[in-house]
């Protein structure tokens, strides 16, 4: 169909440890999915394989038509796809992961100027739109350490924004977030999703998930265990073990 993500019986492994254990997942053209499920159980390592951040040993990752290389594909120096895919894929981390010593404008051109040729004037001038965007126009030119952790969050995705994604992955973004910024950053998240944005989205933020998600994935011990809308997956799990994980945090 009109998958933009298709995840095809992966399986990944650090060292003996498996963490992904067949897992299959397809992600439609503007569909937000949120996945869920207890500390280990293998969300980061899912969705820092949809960009290419970690290899996976078997299976297939599609990302916009384009097949990610396993890892010995990428040992034997095929790495062909692997750029293409990060240049569409835009992803936000628990952690900024901001440059410091650039301000918030700088953060967010570095990246289309460098890998996407564009000019600097180009690239300021939908950087101040994007800034526009998460409500930051006014900090342009301060640097990160001037902002609290909800702005530089908004900064953060922002700055993803700029690579004009075509998915957006989000891996715990609000995490680290003190409690009263949780909501500024999850505003913008709304936004992007109402605006069509292709999602996925870790996070343990319940109440925005059911609100926001058009499917949630319940992922258990490196296995999807079970997927479903938000009502099925929050209101009448099929699974015993979703159950249990749902009581634990809801
Ligand atoms: P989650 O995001 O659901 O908390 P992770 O994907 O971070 O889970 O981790 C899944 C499992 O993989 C955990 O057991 C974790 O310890 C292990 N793991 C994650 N990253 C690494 C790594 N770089 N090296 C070795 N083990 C890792
Ligand atoms: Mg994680």
């Amino acid at each position: 169909m009109n998958s933009i993500v298709t995840i095809q019986g992966v399986e990944k492994s650090f060292g003996p440890v498996q963490v992904l254990k067949s897992v299959d997942l397809s992600v439609t053209r503007g569909e937000v999915v949120v996945i869920i499920g207890a500390s280990g159980s293998g969300k980061s390592t899912l969705i820092r394989c949809v960009n290419g951040l970690e290899a996976f040993q078997k299976g297939r990752i599609v990302v916009d038509g384009r097949e990610l290389p396993c890892e010995e594909d990428r040992e034997l120096g095929d790495e062909r796809m692997l750029g293409e895919v990060r240049k569409g894929v835009g992803m936000v981390f628990q952690q900024f992961n901001l440059f410091p010593h650039k301000t918030v404008l700088e953060n967010i051109t570095l990246a289309p100027m460098r890998v996407r040729r564009k000019s600097q004037s180009d690239a300021e001038v939908f950087g101040m739109k994007l800034l526009e965007r998460v409500g930051l126009k006014d900090h342009a030119a301060k640097y990160p350490g001037q902002l609290s952790g909800g702005q530089q969050q908004r900064v953060a995705i922002a700055r993803a924004l700029a690579m004009e994604p075509h998915v957006m992955l989000f891996d715990e973004p609000t995490s680290a977030l003190d409690p009263e910024m949780v909501g500024e950053v999850l505003d913008v998240m709304r936004e992007l999703a109402a605006d069509g944005m292709t999602m996925m989205i870790v996070t343990h933020e319940m109440g925005f998930a059911r609100e926001v998600a058009n499917r949630v994935v319940f992922i258990e011990r490196g296995r999807v265990l079970e997927e479903g809308t938000p009502g099925q997956i929050f209101d009448s799990p099929r699974e015993e073990r979703t159950r249990a994980f749902l009581s634990r945090v809801l």
